[in-house]
């Protein structure tokens, strides 16, 4: 337990704010009361947008803490995913696709036209997947020329074949 220098009431350890230049680790003010007082500040127009420069340095901070830390980073974005399981998936897509393709080169404009567009083999507009032409794991890319919109179906007997074999074997190819 400590004394808040501020409110003057006693609170556990763990409702001050992280001071890490102090021994303790701990300032000497509560979290209620720090947060109050930041927040004054904001409404009296007394705290300026970080500089460019300054939000760089933080970038390379944040990340640096994030390697040095996985294990909080992980439990802090379980925290975050429970609370955002949309955003969740949508990350977990763009990472997919960044990890193996070093750029996710789709817009979102793009993507929406694509998920609005027919199916490329039957012209399905049932349940449209957007597929890569040329399978990411056979080294196609991310991007708007190698993504086709497919139905559900079409996409599940495409698996991870080249649409060009997708197709000879349906008979879909044009003739002459
Ligand atoms: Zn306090
Ligand atoms: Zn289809």
């Amino acid at each position: 337990m400590k004394v808040c220098s501020k409110c003057r009431i006693e609170k556990p350890l763990n409702q001050f704010i992280n001071d890490y230049r102090l021994k303790s680790g701990k300032g000497a003010k509560c979290v209620l009361c720090v947060s109050e007082y930041n927040k004054a500040r904001r409404l009296n127009g007394l705290v300026k947008p970080p500089s460019e420069e300054r939000r760089q340095y933080q970038r390379e901070y944040d990340k640096k803490w994030a390697k040095a830390n996985r294990h909080k980073k992980r439990e802090s974005f379980k925290k975050w995913a429970g609370r955002n399981p949309v955003k969740r998936k949508l990350g977990n897509m763009n990472r997919r696709f960044t990890i193996k393709n070093d750029r996710f080169e789709i817009t979102p404009k793009e993507m929406k036209a694509l998920r609005h567009s027919s199916c490329a083999v039957c012209g399905s507009k049932e349940q449209i997947e957007i597929d890569h032409i040329i399978p990411l794991a056979k080294g196609g890319r991310h991007s708007i020329g190698n993504l086709q919109a497919l139905c559900a179906k079409c996409n599940r007997s495409k698996g991870a074949k080249f649409l060009i074999v997708f197709r000879k074997e349906n008979n879909l190819l044009a003739k002459g």
